[in-house]
């Protein structure tokens, strides 16, 4: 057996071919994997119904990825912010958002974004490297054993990075995340929230999975858009707004817009008129989050009553949004601005 993938990077099948390839029976495989996502184990040394020489075959062979938790922040209102160094010495944000109704946890795609949106301070630093599908896993598996396992309903890709950016080694986690003998999260429990990547809003029609698509769109125009998000000078409205209709249409799931309410830029009602015209009609809906300053960018947060004209605009016509609250604020968990409402979506 060589070294190669980590083991939370590999199916089941795949793990079971590698223990095959050294003689072991495939029965191992179950008993590890079932160690892995059932007993929370996050290392062969801890699998103690494993022979000695196996656990320190494998853990040669197929390490478990290395995330080391540098940090752990919970905020007042029960968000938790995990702070994870991987092998490299690259971090990571992992958070932890627990509602009424549900509990998301919001997990990062790379270390660092290329995208530099320009209200997001995880773009910042720029991009470093993507991220395996078993540091994306192991993200999971901390959290859970952290908080409780049954405690993490939802899945959300809406941490740091671009996860369409890193499409292979995000769906192969989805996969390993969905998986009845893996994570077993229902795919209509995990969310792709994308900066409008289209090409990978198309990939993901084709999958065959009911995963939720989440869009940044932030804006109702080019203009604007363009100002704020870089990559809409690549993927303008006329492309991506189509390709997010095709996605509802092939995979009968609406399509939540996440939708920054920006003082006198983004909030106004000629905003909402315009926003309104892009969503009205088809399986959409607006996730409407009210701006959270951050020291390095020039943008205000709206006043109330703006915010709440803004939303009775589109309802006038129609259209499906909620408002959302930030969410541990106090804990710095909001700094990509995205996760403020990751964990209230209905
Ligand atoms: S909002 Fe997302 S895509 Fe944009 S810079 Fe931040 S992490 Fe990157």
């Amino acid at each position: 057996m060589h070294q190669s993938a980590d083991i939370l990077s590999l199916s089941r099948d795949e793990f079971s071919a590698r223990l095959a390839a050294i003689g072991e029976k495939s029965y191992r495989a179950v008993q590890i994997i079932e160690w892995i996502y059932e007993r929370q184990a996050c290392s062969f040394e801890e699998m103690s119904s494993l022979p000695r020489s196996l656990r320190d075959r494998l853990a040669a062979e197929v390490p478990f990825p290395q995330l080391t938790e540098r940090g752990r922040k919970v905020s007042s209102d029960g968000t938790v912010k995990f702070l994870f160094e991987l092998a490299d010495g690259q971090m990571i944000e992992t958070v932890f958002i627990p509602t009424e109704k549900r509990s998301a946890l919001c997990i990062s795609s790379q270390a660092g974004c290329k995208f530099g949106c320009g209200f997001c301070a995880s773009g910042l630093g720029g991009w470093k490297r993507n991220l395996s599908a078993g540091e994306i896993v192991a993200q999971v598996l901390r959290a859970r054993r952290a908080v409780a396992p049954e405690k993490v309903t939802h899945i959300v890709f809406m941490g740091v990075g671009e996860p369409f950016d890193n499409y292979d080694n995000v769906l192969k986690a989805a996969r390993l995340l969905n998986a009845a003998d893996g994570g077993n999260i229902a795919a209509r429990r995990i969310t792709i929230s994308t900066c409008g990547l289209v090409p990978g809003i198309k990939r993901l029609a084709e999958e065959g999975l009911q995963i939720e698509l989440s869009v940044s769109l932030h804006a109702p125009n080019d203009r604007l858009r363009s100002q704020l998000m870089p990559v809409n000078k690549k993927y303008p409205l006329r492309e991506l707004m189509p390709a997010c209709r095709a996605y509802a249409k092939e995979t009968n799931r609406q399509v939540t817009f996440e939708y920054i309410l920006i003082k006198d830029l983004t909030c106004t009602p000629a905003a909402a008129a315009e926003l309104a015209a892009l969503m009205r009609g088809w399986l959409s809906k607006v996730n409407l989050i009210p701006y959270n300053p951050v020291a390095e960018f020039p943008y205000a947060t709206p006043a109330r009553e703006a915010v709440f004209a803004f939303r009775q605009e589109l309802e006038r016509w129609g259209v499906i949004c909620t408002l959302r609250s930030p969410r541990g604020r106090d804990v710095g968990a909001a700094c990509g601005q995205l996760r403020l409402g990751a964990g209230k979506r209905d």
